[in-house]
């Protein structure tokens, strides 16, 4: 990058948008380095915090007329690197702009900044009893803009579908600061090309989002939580067609094998419930009435043979103590190896079994240790693999190799590469594996019709 170009910039920076919002000061700098993907980092030259769209459109022209890489940020909490600023250049946070604009209780909508905490909408939606489905388990930090560019989902997936179902109008700014709406309080809409179905996961590489429009739907008044224990993981992963088929459509069937159970109880130093079962599916069931949950649980308890008793939630308290195992493992694997690999690989769901039984033969040739969880009412399994102490020339030889297996078994069963975190960097080079070179060039095309210059988040998914 042009040192003359990049202090020019920051010059009109400063004048445009204010010296307070532009940050070039080392120890700052630092906290965009990296997101929640483990083992990447680099420094930007330059952070912007905008908050305003005037703010983000000023930042991308002068990112334009300086040739200067605008990498797009919300909270991140990204697992795929897409936020790393990897050609250097200006991080672009849009953490400060977090208001809800919005909640239309009579049309049932919400308009939002895009660094709003997904977890923060959700309570507010819920005090006018309405619901906003998307819940990644990162939910607590996790901003609505990131999960529009990732296409997040969460555990509610099965029944209530993922971000992109929610989207329903956006304000965004193109890389030479242009400002374009589209959409908005609407629930059809066939004007044109679909702007929102090409920027829901785009990963920050066409346009930063500024404002967004957002399907809520009533809040079920019953919920009841399950906690599930198998002897084994088949057993526990052939009950989810058997479920589907017979409409009892749980809002989340999770699944967690049994070394995941047990590195959570290592890290937590607590006991969780049945902790040396063979797999344990955690199931939440929503409805109009206890009375509705009452019949579906008769229902469930006829489909489910388990030795094991089920460990039903009612209390908020209850819950939150059936989540924690879930909602730790991430924090458990990092706990146990801080440089490990996660894929959340999707694949049908009646395929779920066979593929991990394969990932886990396959791994147990190589001596490496796997932690595998995930949406099993998806088929979206999350595969971590962990470097434990093996020699580091000899992991960073195995990772391409290693995944490069888990990807193409994805595929050979009719899935692809991923559910969920999207491919920014650290899957970019599989990408092929799963897009034909038509696809890739087509895509590439698009990016082009975006970002002529291509600037904005430079070296992501390709
Ligand atoms: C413990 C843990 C659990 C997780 N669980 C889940 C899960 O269940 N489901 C799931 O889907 N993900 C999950 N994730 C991954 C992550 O939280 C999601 O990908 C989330 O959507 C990222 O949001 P963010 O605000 O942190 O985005 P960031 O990490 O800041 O950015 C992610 C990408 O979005 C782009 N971007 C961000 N904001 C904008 C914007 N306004 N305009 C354009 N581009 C933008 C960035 O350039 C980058 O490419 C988890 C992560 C962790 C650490």
């Amino acid at each position: 990058m042009n040192k003359t170009a990049l202090n020019k910039a920051v010059l009109s920076l400063r004048k445009s948008i204010g010296r307070d919002k532009v940050i070039t000061d080392p120890y700052m700098l630092d906290q965009f380095s990296r997101d929640e993907t483990s083992d990447i980092s680099e420094f930007p030259a330059i952070v912007v915090r905008a908050t305003s769209v005037t703010d983000v459109s000023k930042t991308l022209a002068i990112c334009s007329k300086y040739n200067i890489p605008a990498i797009p940020r919300g909270a991140g909490t990204g697992v795929t690197g897409g936020a790393i600023p990897v050609k250097h250049g200006l991080v672009l946070s849009v953490e400060q702009m977090n208001n809800i604009i919005e909640i239309d209780k009579e049309n049932m909508f919400a308009v939002v900044e895009p660094g709003v905490i997904t977890k923060t909408l959700q309570d507010a939606a819920l005090e006018h009893g309405l619901m906003y489905p998307p819940d990644p388990a990162s939910l607590d930090s996790c901003s609505i803009g990131g999960n529009l560019a990732e296409g997040a989902g969460g555990p509610r997936a099965v029944k209530y579908g993922t971000t992109k179902d929610y989207v329903t109008g956006l304000e965004f700014v193109l890389p030479n600061g242009a400002v374009i709406n589209t959409g908005g309080k609407i629930v059809k809409n066939a004007t044109g090309y679909n702007f929102i179905g090409i920027l829901v996961g785009s990963e920050g590489t066409l346009a930063v989002i500024t404002k967004i429009y957002l399907k809520l739907i009533p809040a079920p008044p019953a919920v009841i939580d399950l906690l599930i224990p198998f002897d084994s993981i088949d057993k526990a992963l052939n009950i989810v067609p058997l479920l589907l088929q017979n409409r009892i459509i749980p809002s989340t069937i999770e699944f967690m094998e049994e070394d995941a159970i047990k590195l959570v109880k290592e890290f937590l130093k607590e006991e969780i419930p049945f902790g040396n079962a063979g797999a344990h599916l955690l199931i939440q069931i929503d409805g109009d009435s206890e009375d509705d949950l009452m019949k579906d649980l008769d229902r469930l308890n006829n489909l489910i043979n388990t030795k094991y008793e089920i460990i039903a939630a009612n209390t908020k308290i209850q819950k939150e103590r059936l989540w924690k195992t879930r909602r730790s493992i991430r924090e458990s694997i990092k706990n146990a190896s801080s440089i490990f690999f996660g894929e959340d690989t999707v694949v049908p769901r009646s395929k779920v079994p066979v593929f991990i039984k394969d990932i886990k033969t396959y791994l147990n040739t190589e001596s490496l240790r796997s932690i595998i969880y995930g949406h099993a009412g998806d088929g979206n399994v999350h595969i971590n693999i962990l470097k434990g102490d093996m020699n580091i020339e000899k992991w960073n030889k195995l990772v391409p190799k290693i995944k490069k297996y888990i990807f193409k078994k994805a595929i050979f069963y009719g899935g692809t590469l991923t559910g969920e975190h999207g491919i920014g960097l650290t899957k970019k080079n599989y990408l092929n594996l799963a897009v034909s070179k038509e696809g890739i060039e087509l895509s590439k095309r698009i990016k082009a019709a975006f970002d002529p210059n291509s600037i904005l988040n430079p070296g992501k998914i390709f």
